[in-house]
């Protein structure tokens, strides 16, 4: 442990920012956490007082507007805007107070929708965008510009890593702005549970989309914050992807769920195929410990006792 090592994590009631929490706390790294009432870091003013008086070294910065394909196309304006907020006041008040490193999550969908397979680095800014999800991309990519910027102007250590689709515990269940996999649970959980003959998927099913549980990214978060300095960009992937109809298969077959699966073409595919190139990260000596069906288990798992608990 670093002496006088303090460290925040911005969003730490999320998905990424709860699974940082706990991997920190493995390492029992002294943490600062706020919840939203306490601090809105859309407020600059609120957000500069908050790094003066509590003068963190290290900053994970996991807050974000997140959601799915349906979300993204749905609320773009509040994507686009709550992203680039957080980012220009967390970035400033780091720099501000003299932040000693600081890590920013970007995304897989900041690459161009007909990006090389497996995806490198340096792609970005190479081709058009998939336009389901371009407001959240691009204010994604304005964070990994102005990490590269602030570097390159003020000398700091802003790290960007660009995280693959995401899922686990704490995982936004809600059927229309949640990402595919906690859709598929809740849906063939819902339909296991009442006894309905078919489950709808959405889209042809032929999409493929790499997961990476999020205990995983965590890990390689750390990993990457203490093995890597500077403003290359750093893909977080396990490497593989699948279609999204074996994904629901698998779905299905962890939930017990013994029905038909549907596609409903009305629904948008999104882009065609995103795997990340983690080749960096790999040279990095970091590697994913969860496969996807162990991940799912356990995921499944999660949601079955929470639902329980929440009397649903
Ligand atoms: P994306 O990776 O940005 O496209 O985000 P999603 O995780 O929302 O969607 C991934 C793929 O899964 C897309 O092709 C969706 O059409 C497909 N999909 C199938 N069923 C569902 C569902 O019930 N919810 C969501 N969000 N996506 C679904």
């Amino acid at each position: 442990m670093i002496v006088d090592q303090k460290v925040f994590v911005a969003g730490h009631r999320g998905l990424v920012g709860s699974a940082l929490v706990r991997r920190l706390g493995q390492d029992r790294v002294p943490l600062v956490t706020r919840v939203r009432a306490e601090l809105d870091l859309e407020d600059p003013a609120a957000v500069t007082a908050f790094f003066e008086r509590e003068r963190p070294s290290e900053v994970y910065l996991a807050a974000a507007r997140v959601g799915g394909i349906l979300a993204n196309a749905t609320y773009p304006a509040d994507f686009i805007r709550n992203n680039l907020l957080v980012t220009l006041n967390v970035l400033e008040a780091a720099r501000h107070t003299g932040v000693t490193k600081l890590l920013y999550l970007g995304s897989s969908c900041i690459y161009p929708k007909h990006a090389p397979q497996p995806i490198p680095e340096s792609a970005l800014l190479t081709g058009p965008l998939e336009p389901t999800n371009q407001a959240y991309a691009i204010a994604k990519i304005a964070g990994i510009e102005l990490c590269r910027s602030y570097n390159h102007q003020y000398g700091t250590n802003f790290v960007s890593v660009m995280p693959t689709n995401l899922y686990g515990p704490g995982d936004n269940f809600d059927l229309d702005t949640s990402h595919v996999i906690p859709a598929l649970i809740r849906k063939f959980h819902e339909a296991h549970e009442a006894t309905v003959p078919t489950v709808s998927v959405w889209g042809s099913g032929t999409p493929r989309r790499e997961f990476l549980h999020v205990d995983d990214l965590a890990d390689a978060c750390v990993h990457v914050m203490r093995h890597h300095d500077g403003s290359d960009l750093v893909n977080i992937g396990c490497g593989e992807d699948l279609p999204i109809g074996e994904l629901a298969q698998m779905v299905a077959e962890v939930v017990g769920y013994r029905g038909d699966i549907v596609f409903d073409a009305t629904k948008p595919d999104g882009t065609p195929r995103k795997l990340l190139d983690v080749t960096r990260l790999a040279a990095l000596g970091w590697q994913p410990r969860i496969p996807l069906r162990r991940g799912l288990e356990e995921t499944v798992a999660w949601y079955r006792r929470t639902v329980r608990v929440g009397g649903g």
